[in-house]
């Protein structure tokens, strides 16, 4: 008896764990899952009516259908609407204002998009996401004229343009090259006005700038900005490597450096010192040069500079060195300063005030401070005996900063004086030449305020 009523119990249990493991197996299986679609609406709250808008769905189960819809304050618009027998997974599409539509008054419109899964949930209907993004809209582009700017740029130098930007919802502005390099202007004398210095740096062939303004919308404003490009020849120079100097210098910093460690004679330490350690000290030096501040300038009262005085100029920007050893070349590099040379550690003086942004032992640069002068220009000393002063310390004209030296990658005693203007290397002779200086710089602004006071 027992038994047998043991035994006529089992099929009860196994159909309530049929029925309970059915019902869970139902309630995870895929084809009835409960997740609405996620939809993705455009980056940016703004819109110009003129980019396509980018509009993302995914879903588990795959998406059914779908349609993004524009209202405006006097109509609803139906942007796109898809259906698929495949449910897809992922649906990324872009959708457009219609064109009558491009002059459309509002201030903003709104994106509704509506999205269905393949799930069998809700009785068979699916999920369904209703996502609505408000975005404004801003089909103005911004505002950008050009207000002065010096007559002319030298290959290797320097120049200066002031213009006005203006726009409510400005993203950004800056001066483009035709060499990737963007030049960031500084707020100049009165709100919506702008400065900056730009280079035409030794290595390129040509030269072209643009203004450009862009706004959160995606609407952009470019203007050309007229310079007359001057040529300038820079030497190749053909330098024979001494015995002294490899067995001296060289020995001696491949003792020092890390890059040279475990590299067997003069000839390769000097390659790796000349090319690896410059190329490391080169970047720190732009690095540290790069930096405009975002402060108002009301004037840049910039002096000639002349760190050495009665110093004899021995040049030398822009050459490009080769260097021989036996007849053979074994390395090539750019000089980006120029060399003066005085008596044997002599003083280091300031012509114009500035912070001092780096001082350190820079590699081939040996003790280098680096000042800065305001608007991104900043000068370098190199292979200085001693230093002066420290980072982050403000120099007054008048100052000497420190004193000449062999440090570095050098024979004798000298300064290597370098200009960089946003972390480009500039012709050094046109921040030592008072005529330069007036005509490129002080006239500019001069001329540039006056316009902006009749505004
Ligand atoms: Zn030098």
């Amino acid at each position: 008896m027992r038994r047998r009523k043991n035994n006529s119990s089992w099929p009860i249990w196994l159909l309530l764990i049929a029925v309970v493991g059915g019902g869970i197996y139902l309630y995870n299986a895929p084809f009835l899952e409960r997740n609405d679609p996620t939809v993705t609406i455009h980056g940016d709250a703004y819109w110009n009516l003129k980019e396509p808008l980018q509009v993302r769905i995914d879903d588990q189960s795959g998406i059914k259908r779908y349609k993004v819809l524009m209202q405006t304050s006097a109509e609803t618009v139906e942007l796109a609407s898809e259906e698929f027998m495949e449910p897809q997974k992922t649906v990324q599409t872009e959708v457009s204002a219609p064109k009558r539509l491009l002059r459309l008054k509002d201030d903003t419109v709104t994106i509704r998009v509506e999205a269905t899964d393949a799930s069998k949930w809700n009785f068979l209907a699916g999920n369904t996401a209703s996502e609505v993004k408000v975005l404004r809209v801003d089909t103005k582009r911004p505002m950008l004229s050009r207000i002065s700017n010096s007559y002319g740029i030298r290959k290797g130098g320097a120049a200066l343009v002031v213009f006005r930007a203006e726009d409510e919802n400005m993203q950004e502005f800056y001066v483009e090259t035709n060499f990737g390099k963007r030049f960031q202007a500084q707020p100049f004398v009165k709100e919506g006005y702008y400065v900056s210095l730009i280079a035409w740096p030794v290595t390129e062939e040509s030269f072209r700038a643009t203004l450009v303004a862009k706004d959160k919308a995606g609407n952009i404003t470019r203007t050309s900005v007229p310079l007359y490009l001057k040529d300038a020849k820079y030497r190749e120079r053909q330098l024979k490597l001494t015995e002294d100097y490899l067995e001296g210098k060289i020995a001696q910093l491949a003792e020092d450096y890390p890059e040279t460690q475990g590299v067997d004679g003069r000839i390769p330490q000097f390659k790796v010192i000349n090319e690896d350690v410059r190329q490391a000290n080169e970047k720190l030096i732009h690095d540290t040069t790069s930096k405009v501040p975002e402060t108002m300038v009301e004037s840049f009262n910039i002096k000639p500079f002349y760190p050495l005085k009665n110093g004899e100029n021995l040049g030398g920007y822009g050459d490009y060195r080769h260097y021989y050893h036996n007849g053979k070349e074994v390395s090539v590099a750019y000089h980006l300063g120029v060399d003066l040379a005085s008596i044997r550690q002599a003083p280091i003086l300031m012509q114009n005030g500035g912070e001092v942004v780096y001082v350190g032992y820079n590699g081939i640069y040996g003790n280098m401070p680096i000042v800065h002068h305001g608007m991104g220009l900043y000068t370098l000393y190199g292979h200085c005996s001693s230093v002066n002063v420290q980072e982050g310390e403000h120099v007054e004209a008048g100052t000497v900063i420190g004193k000449t030296g062999t440090t570095g990658s050098v024979l004798g005693d000298h300064l290597h004086f370098g200009v960089l203007v946003q972390g480009v290397d500039v012709r050094p002779q046109e921040w030592m030449d008072k005529q330069w200086i007036r005509l490129n710089i002080t006239e500019v602004m001069d001329s540039a305020k006056q316009f902006i006071a009749r505004q």
